[in-house]
């Protein structure tokens, strides 16, 4: 079984609409593809057509933005009820800030390099959450930089001088909002040090309190020796380890199945889960 947990559709970020996320993951040889836009569940009903439609198992879920303590912090939610008010009311406040937030960006980087809101406007299509992967297509398509990568290896860093950070529910109130909805709250990337600051080893603590279920280990951001810590925290807590590409077509070099998660796993946060995995 090839179960991939992270991915992304031009939903949000990737470059690919639902329906062809899943084609992609069905012709890469995946058995379970979970749909993990950011900070929106629009792609889920395309998705699960298209999951019928090609014989591959679909685990529908989102990728929630958080902050602890001004740290960056990304939460997969997976199954939960997508129209919980709670829970929907937080992701729409955070879309709605990231489109302040991106717009600001926009105001900075133009004293510098050519770049309008429009051009990004032009380059984030039908997504509803806007991110700096929208803008960075926007430098590409107007020649300031090669491809998405040279956008944030400077202009788009998060510690570099043109980045504003949007509003997002603090973590373990995300956790918390995910548990009541009914969803598996699932810690993504954590241990990504080379994209910014990371959290130390008592949030895990403070989040599994709150009702984190698992830690996904298995990423590409991750290196041995944060994979190392990041199991023995989950040793430790007793939480789910699981993997995934955070596939996001042809904007990263990530490929879909590149890290999997092990079907005893998907077995848990099927049977915690409220909504039902799509077969
Ligand atoms: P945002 O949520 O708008 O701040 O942007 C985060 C998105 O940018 C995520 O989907 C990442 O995949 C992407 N991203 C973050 N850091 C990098 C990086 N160093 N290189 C390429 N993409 C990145
Ligand atoms: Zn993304
Ligand atoms: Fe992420
Ligand atoms: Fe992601």
């Amino acid at each position: 079984m090839r179960i991939d947990l992270h991915a992304h559709s031009s939903a949000s970020d990737g470059t690919q609409s639902p329906a062809e996320l899943v084609a992609a993951a069905a012709r890469a040889g995946l058995d379970v593809l979970a749909l993990t836009d950011h900070d929106t569940t629009v792609g889920w009903a395309p998705a699960a057509r298209a999951a019928r439609e090609h014989g591959i198992t679909l685990v529908r879920g989102t990728e929630v933005s958080a902050r602890w303590r001004g740290v960056s912090v990304h939460l997969l939610s997976y199954l939960q009820d997508p129209d919980h008010p709670a829970l929907v009311a937080e992701l729409e406040a955070t879309r709605h800030a990231r489109v302040t937030r991106a717009e600001r960006m926009v105001e900075l980087l133009a004293v510098d390099v050519p770049i309008t809101w429009a051009d990004v406007l032009a380059q984030a299509g039908d997504a509803v959450t806007v991110g700096r992967p929208h803008v960075a297509d926007a430098l590409v398509a107007n020649g300031v930089v090669p491809d998405r990568d040279a956008a944030f290896a400077h202009l788009l860093r998060a510690d570099g001088p043109y980045h504003v950070p949007h509003y997002a529910p603090a973590a373990a109130d995300a956790v918390r909002a995910i548990v009541a909805a009914g969803g598996v709250a699932v810690f993504a990337h954590p241990g990504a040090d080379a994209r910014g600051r990371i959290v130390p080893d008592e949030t895990f603590d403070e989040l599994a309190a709150a009702g984190l279920a698992g830690l996904e280990v298995d990423h590409r951001d991750h290196s041995p020796a944060q994979r190392e810590r990041l199991r023995a925290i989950a040793d430790r807590l007793g939480l789910l380890v699981t993997g995934g590409s955070d596939y996001h077509g042809a904007g990263k070099v990530n490929e879909l199945g590149e890290n999997l998660t092990r079907p005893e796993i998907l077995a848990v946060i099927e049977e915690r889960g409220t909504s039902e995995v799509v077969r």
